[in-house]
This record gives structure tokens, sequence and C-alpha cells, in this order.
């Protein structure tokens, strides 16, 4: 007993010129990794407008079923997004997330990051569901996220509310993207050559005619 007493001892008294492998933390704060994964952003254009467009593209990424969407047509009164819809609600539920980032990576927009924001803690499971009012970044302060480390400038397009609403794809490289159709320039040809090619009224002749 004597014994086990002195060696517990002496490694209390080996350890004590250690340098400490802990940090008195909230007041001191661990350098965190460069490509760490913490809390969802959801991002705006420069022009305001979300870069959502309630594809569900993310939720169908998901591996742990942590979002949750219900997207909404845009009208002209009432446009949030530069798509046909955006997400009237976007919840993701923390408790559920394993932070795997598959969620940014299948966003066609660029709309969801996953940032350095670590301090997620609660007495109540309600509070780590978030919710897309405390998720998206406010008006006047877009921002691309860790991903713009790696990903490209976003086209000049996307700085005022787009597309012209023209009923058909436009060809623009934002368009593409807020439609959810990638950058495919096959994909865009053969749209850009249907929309062109489309018979007017005029053009149908009659068979009886004919
Ligand atoms: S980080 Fe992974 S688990 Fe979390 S919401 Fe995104 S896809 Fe789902
Ligand atoms: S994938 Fe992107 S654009 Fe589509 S619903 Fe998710 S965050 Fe919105």
């Amino acid at each position: 007993m004597a014994m086990e007493m002195i060696k517990g001892l002496a490694t209390t008294l080996k350890e004590l010129g250690q340098k400490p492998t802990t940090v008195s933390y909230p007041e001191q704060k661990r350098e965190l990794p460069e490509r760490f994964r913490g809390r969802h952003v959801l991002h705006r254009y420069e022009g305001g407008l979300e870069r959502c467009v309630g594809c569900y593209l993310c939720a169908g990424a998901c591996p742990a079923d942590a979002i949750y969407i219900e997207a909404e047509e845009n009208t002209d009164e009432h446009c949030v997004s530069p798509g046909e819809r955006y997400a009237r609600v976007f919840d993701v539920n923390l408790l559920r997330c394993i932070f795997c980032g598959y969620c940014e990576q299948a966003c066609p927009t660029g709309a969801i990051t996953l940032e350095r924001i670590y301090e997620l803690s609660s007495m109540r499971p309600d509070d780590l569901v978030y919710h897309k009012e405390q998720l998206l970044e406010p008006v006047n302060s877009a921002t691309r996220g860790s991903i713009e480390v790696w990903t490209p400038e976003p086209p000049t397009e996307t700085a005022t509310p787009i597309p012209a609403r023209q009923g058909f794809f436009d060809g623009l490289e934002a368009s593409a993207a807020a439609v959810g159709q990638g950058n495919l320039p096959a994909e865009q040809e053969i749209l850009l050559e249907d929309a062109y090619d489309m018979p007017t009224p005029a053009d149908a002749t009659p068979e009886s005619e004919g």
C-alpha cells in the first residue's frame, strides 16, 4: 500500500515541471486546424439575395438526416433568392450533425458552409436545432465563408439580383448555379439551342394546308 502511494507521488512530482497540455478556456482558446468544420452559416450574394435556392441537395447528401428544409416559390413581390425557390425554413439539427461537410460539398450555389464556430453547448436539446434566422448572414455582410480558400470568385452577375426571368435558362453561369444546373457547357448549349429553336405559333402550319 505504502509502495503504491510513493509511486503515485513520484508520478505527480515528475509531472510538476512539465508544460501543461490544457488551456484556460474560455479566457484562452486553442488555435484551430486550417480546415476545422464547425457550425453552419448560410450565405448571401453581394446584392443581398440569399444564395440558397431551396434545392434540397444538401439535405439529400446529409448522412445524418440533420437538415430540414421547406422551400417556397419566389414571386416578383417577394424575391428572396435568384432561383425559382428559396428556403422558407432551413433547420440544422446539430445534435445529429457529424460535421462531415457533405452539405457544403453538395450545394451548387455555395450557400452553406461550415465555419470555425464551435461554442455550441446547451442544456436544452431544442437550442441545438439552429434555424435559418440564426444561420443566415446579416444583410450587407455577404461572405464566401471558409470555402473562399478553395473556390474561385463568384461570377460578377451575382452582385445584382439575378437571373433576369426570361422563362428559359439564359446561359449565364450565375443562372446555372441558381437553378442548380452547375457549370456544364454541354447542358448549357443544348438548353440554349432548345430555347432559340422553339417554334413560335406563327411558324406552325396546319397539316390540312400542307
Ligand atoms: S455537416 Fe454532414 S452531418 Fe452535418 S448537416 Fe452537413 S452533411 Fe449533415
Ligand atoms: S444545397 Fe445549397 S442551395 Fe440547395 S437547399 Fe442546400 S443550402 Fe440551399
